[in-house]
């Protein structure tokens, strides 16, 4: 039995599936997770020691490749004077300059531990703000596991969700519109019915949870328009996309500005921090000022604010997001190429660092096409490529990332993987 097997069969007697968050446990693809030792760059070693080159970078966090010295020392050193006060520190505040510098929209944010936190307290924050109850979100969208944003679609147009989880009661999500992706339609019809009593749209304006799809233009100009229109705040879901597909996120790109936005991953180079934040006069319902609660033990805790802090400082060296971006696209177009060589429904799509596959012909816009996808052919694929040492997402619907220290040589040597692992495919 390999050391994987065997930590994992003993990972599964205390720990729920073996696993601390889901989609580790392989579950989509079936198989034994790799249990890993250690990073570095663009590479991490499993329990048996076998290399591999990462295309998750712990789910977005990992922008700078693995284990960065100048980001592993400033740990060292933040650790070396204290873990955590539980009363405010300069670093923190440097933080907060640092994000609304690089995020105009941002004019005051606070510091979570999770991007979980981010948008279930900027969720809690629109409401109190607008004194409205209804959110819209959208089907694909994965913003955390706060109880009212665990919903699936209902049935039809401007029917409210079900919950996607049990132990979420119907009252919770009772307030939950969920729309289709990149929809206009469907979001001009919800606010001409409902538009005074909509707290908030929240969207991840680039969504990284359905595999990687992109909103248009015309549907963030449109949720800008309405949201404007009927005194609702726009959310931007920037946990995944923010500082991942461009420095000023995905709102830079797309030239929107929301009234608030969550941010997690990057921010925290590896360690837990997340944050929201956005226009003063909304920030302002937050305690201390204001009536909306949201508090944490650990917020803005001083070794994961280092972290996240040399992270931010260096994500602005010259040239950083141009050349992220094309090693990304050298990746995506190099996967493409093989695909059409060997005549396969196979396409891949990227933006900044992000990118994502699909066994279909053409990239998909909705969720309803990334469903069209075939399954069956991705899982064979993710199995050939990790057996060949390259570290795929274990699941169809998440996007994979691309580091700056995935070198033109990774790039390669992942594109000769693909080829082998396409031709195998039946
Ligand atoms: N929002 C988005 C867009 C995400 O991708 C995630 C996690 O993947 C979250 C929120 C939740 O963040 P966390 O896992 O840090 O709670």
């Amino acid at each position: 039995m390999s050391n994987n097997e065997t930590l994992f069969q003993r990972a599964q007697i205390t720990t729920p599936g073996g696993v601390n968050s889901p989609v580790r446990a392989f579950r989509s693809v079936g198989g034994t997770p790799r249990f890993i030792k250690k990073a570095q760059g663009a590479y991490f070693w499993d329990a048996d020691d076998k290399r591999y080159i990462d295309y998750i970078g712990s789910w977005g966090p990992a922008i700078l490749g693995h284990a960065h010295p100048e980001v592993i020392s400033a740990v060292q050193q933040a650790a070396s004077l204290g873990l955590s006060f539980g009363a405010p520190t300069e670093a923190e505040i440097l933080m907060a300059e640092e994000i609304c510098k690089l995020v105009p929209s941002i004019e005051q944010v606070r510091l979570v531990s999770s991007g979980t936190e981010a948008t279930m307290s900027a969720l809690r924050l629109a409401r109190g703000a607008t004194k409205r109850d209804k959110i819209i979100k959208f089907e694909g969208c994965y913003h955390g596991h706060a109880d009212s944003l665990l919903v699936k679609a209902g049935s039809g147009l401007l029917t409210f969700g079900n919950p996607t989880s049990s132990g979420v009661p119907n009252d919770f999500t009772k307030h939950t519109l969920v729309l289709d992706y990149n929809d206009c339609t469907q979001l001009e019809n919800a606010f001409k019915e409902l538009g005074d009593q909509i707290a908030c749209v929240i969207v991840e304006p680039v969504a990284g949870n359905m595999n990687l799809i992109k909103a248009s233009d015309a549907f963030l100009q449109t949720m800008r328009r309405l949201c404007t229109e009927y005194g609702s705040i726009l959310i931007f879901d920037e946990v995944m996309c923010g500082f991942r597909v461009a420095l000023g996120g995905a709102q830079s790109i797309y030239n929107i500005t929301p009234d608030l936005t969550a941010l997690g991953k990057v921010i925290g180079g590896g360690l837990p921090v997340a944050a929201f934040g956005g226009k003063a006069e909304i920030m302002a319902h937050l305690a201390p000022l204001g009536g909306v609660y949201q508090a944490g033990t650990l917020s803005g805790n001083p070794v994961a604010v280092a972290a996240g802090l040399t992270t931010l400082k260096l994500i602005q060296a010259p040239d950083f997001y141009t050349n992220l971006t094309n090693q990304t696209q050298k990746l995506v177009g190099g996967l493409n190429a093989v695909a059409k060589e060997l005549n396969i429904d196979f396409c891949a799509d990227a933006i900044g660092g992000m990118f994502g596959i699909y066994f279909c012909k053409d990239v998909p816009n909705s969720f309803k096409q990334v469903m069209q996808a075939d399954a069956n052919k991705f899982k064979q694929f993710f199995h050939e490529m990790l057996e060949l040492g390259i570290y795929l997402a274990p699941s169809a619907f998440e996007a994979g990332f691309v580091s700056a220290q995935h070198t033109n040589s990774v790039i390669e040597t992942t594109i000769s993987a693909a080829r082998i692992a396409l031709q195998k495919l039946t």
